[in-house]
């Protein structure tokens, strides 16, 4: 799943919960991982060295800067949209952190690369089990969409359900 997907999906779970900090950013994290659990679209990898699938050895090239470009653009348009519609006086810093959370998993792939050791390789592992198998890469306006009604949901119940007082 996108960045910007688990960004916001993160920064509206940890939103609903002010008062429990630590519980707000642990859910945000593990919101990763049910989240990819979900057939889905995502952009591919281009280059070896940073593909977990194929963990290269380090090479700077075109396919490098690319995809470094892809994956820092999708970064910072999720944690600029969380900031932008949840963000809210007093949870700023709340609201980084649960987007930064959800994204943690996949950025704790590229050091498994480079360092495949404990507690990383359990991680990777259960990264790995938790994926969904099926994907929609060859429907990217169906995967698209979709992720694109899942922000939508996750912003309606972080927009919603404060005022029902029930966390
Ligand atoms: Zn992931």
């Amino acid at each position: 799943m996108t960045l910007t997907t688990h960004a916001i999906a993160g920064a509206a779970i940890a939103s609903l919960m002010p008062a429990h900090p630590y519980l707000a950013i642990s859910a945000a994290f593990a919101s990763h991982f049910l989240l990819d659990a979900i057939p889905h679209w995502d952009y591919s990898i281009r280059s070896d060295s940073i593909n977990p699938d194929v963990a290269a050895a380090m090479k700077f090239d075109g396919a490098l800067l690319a995809d470094l470009l892809t994956i820092g653009a999708d970064a910072i348009l999720g944690l600029g949209l969380a900031l932008l519609l949840l963000a809210r006086p007093g949870h700023f810093a709340l609201v980084v952190c649960g987007a930064g959370a959800a994204i943690l998993p996949d950025a704790l792939q590229f050091a498994y690369i480079r360092f495949p050791r404990e507690p990383l390789v359990s991680l990777q592992h259960f990264h790995c089990w938790m994926h969904a198998s099926r994907d929609l890469r060859k429907r990217p306006v169906l995967g698209l969409a979709a992720q694109m009604g899942l922000i939508f949901a996750f912003l309606l119940i972080a927009r919603v359900l404060p005022h029902f007082d029930v966390l």
